[in-house]
């Protein structure tokens, strides 16, 4: 999930779940929506800094806090802690790469199949699962090239 959004689409999103659309969070959802990464606030802070002087990385941060009150964005913690947003808010799991804290979203509807198949036959006793969600920690091999799911 990686679509461009409008000014105006952007806009609906914001009015679609009861926020107003100001220009700073116009701004800041944009910048989230634009970054491939799971950005942190510092780094959605410095996107914006150069042409928004006027939006504090405070401002950024409750922003950000904002969209995922209201589910337009998600919370992810990296390996090493760092809290991260996440603008992908449908299922799926992340690859984590420990050597370049790269966090990259990973969906395979086959293996979330297999995986619901599974635990629908094996029960786990006093549990009623709502998400297996999967996360696969690893190194990025080659650095200059780009992780990629075949
Ligand atoms: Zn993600």
């Amino acid at each position: 999930m990686n679509t461009k959004l409008s000014h105006t689409d952007i806009k609906q999103l914001l009015s679609d779940h009861g926020l107003k659309s100001t220009s700073q969070r116009i701004v800041i959802y944009g910048v989230l929506n634009s970054l491939a990464t799971h950005p942190t606030t510092e780094e959605v802070y410095s996107c914006i800094r150069d042409e928004h002087p006027s939006i504090s990385l405070a401002t950024v941060y409750k922003t950000l806090e904002t969209f995922v009150s209201v589910g337009i964005c998600r919370k992810v913690m990296s390996k090493s802690g760092t809290m991260r947003y996440d603008r992908n808010v449908s299922d799926h799991g992340h690859i984590y790469c420990e050597n370049t804290e790269e966090i990259i979203d990973y969906e395979d509807s086959e293996l979330d199949a297999l995986l619901a198949d599974y635990f629908s036959r094996k029960k786990i006793s006093n549990l009623k699962i709502k998400e297996i969600k999967i996360q696969i920690n690893g190194d990025k091999i080659d650095l200059r090239k780009k992780i990629q799911v075949l």
